[in-house]
């Protein structure tokens, strides 16, 4: 077989590996003459490749920012060197709409750019190669986490009940937490917990002593958490915790020593003695979880299982 053959064959299949990658590619020559434009370029660009090869980049795609574009080439053409754009600077180089599953609402496509120069066989730099990359998740979540940070500081942060964070609170602590968790890989752990046929002791006992439930379990909650724990009145009488830097049997051991706590407890009302007991929940961080929600579903989803199960237990998820 010539050699030149199996080359052909290489590249061939080179080609076909550079259409299947999720990152746009996009190769002109130095008069901006597009050579390579990938699946990723078609879909997003709705410009097959057949209407763009050979033709000028600018000319096809009219609200591309020429001028600075160029010079990003230019200068990576001149100084043999890559330059880049990063999103936060400027959100997007090619007008692409960005669909999301979860908000079922289409929103531009943030983007990262690097431009890198490339050599002919006689190594002058003859071409470049434009990559673009989707971060739309990343520059969201960060958007939004900026913006709940703007919130945490204005909201009020405390249940008036309990004492404990509220709902709104704690999730946005949660997510914050979140990022250090990502970013360091420290162990940490959720619990979510409620409180078992509670229905039962408004309509035995009354409201008013409902309320005196829901309050002891705030007590006890806040003496066996420790101070790094953050405690959060979630719903009405479910409630969450974030244990930093615990694992996955700390966070079993803990949830245990709570539920046995309020086994044992005994909330005297006018109307009588109520004993009680609850139902939790523990899942520990886990690389995987795309979003501090999915996390959160997670542990929810043992909630469940605990309270299928028969209630007043603990169960764990991986
Ligand atoms: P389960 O074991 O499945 O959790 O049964 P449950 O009866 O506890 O069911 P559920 O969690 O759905 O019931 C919650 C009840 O808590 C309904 C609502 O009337 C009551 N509730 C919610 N917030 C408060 C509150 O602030 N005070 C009082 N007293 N009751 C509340
Ligand atoms: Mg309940
Ligand atoms: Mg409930």
């Amino acid at each position: 077989m010539p050699r030149l053959t199996v080359n052909v064959r290489d590249f061939h299949w080179g080609i076909q590996a550079l259409d299947t990658i999720d990152v746009g590619l996009v190769v002109i020559d130095i008069n901006y003459e597009v050579c390579l434009w990938n699946s990723f370029m078609q879909n997003y660009s709705g410009i097959v490749s057949t209407k763009i090869m050979t033709k000028n980049l600018f000319e096809v795609v009219p609200d591309l920012p020429e001028e600075w574009l160029k010079a990003k080439i230019d200068a990576a053409v001149k100084l043999d060197t890559r330059t880049f754009s990063r999103w936060e600077d400027r959100p997007y180089v090619f007008h692409f709409k960005n669909y999301s599953p979860y908000t079922n609402k289409s929103t531009i496509m943030y983007q990262n750019m690097v431009v890198t120069p490339l050599k002919s066989l006689n190594g002058d730099v003859s071409h470049v190669c434009i990559m673009i990359q989707d971060v739309s998740d990343i520059a969201k979540n960060k958007l939004h986490l900026e913006q709940s940070n703007q919130h945490l500081s204005n909201m009020s942060r405390t249940d008036g009940l309990t004492q404990l964070l509220n709902r709104s609170y704690w999730e946005s602590l949660l997510m914050k937490k979140y990022e250090k968790i990502i970013a360091t890989e420290a162990p940490a752990s959720l619990v979510i917990f409620d409180i078992d046929h509670f229905k039962k002791v408004n309509d035995t006992f009354g409201h008013a002593a409902g309320d005196d439930v829901i309050r002891k379990t705030a007590e006890v909650l806040r003496k066996t958490a420790r101070a790094s724990d953050h405690c959060g009145r979630y719903g009405g009488e479910e409630f969450t915790v974030l244990l930093p830097n615990t694992t996955v049997d700390q966070a079993r051991y803990f949830a245990e020593r709570l539920r046995k706590r309020i086994e044992a407890e005994v909330v005297s009302t006018e109307q009588g003695e109520i004993r009680y007991t609850i139902s939790l929940g523990v899942c520990a961080f886990d690389k995987r979880f795309r979003t501090h929600s999915e996390w959160l579903e997670h542990a929810d989803k043992a909630l469940y299982e605990s309270k299928g199960q028969g209630r007043n237990q603990t169960t764990v998820v991986a």
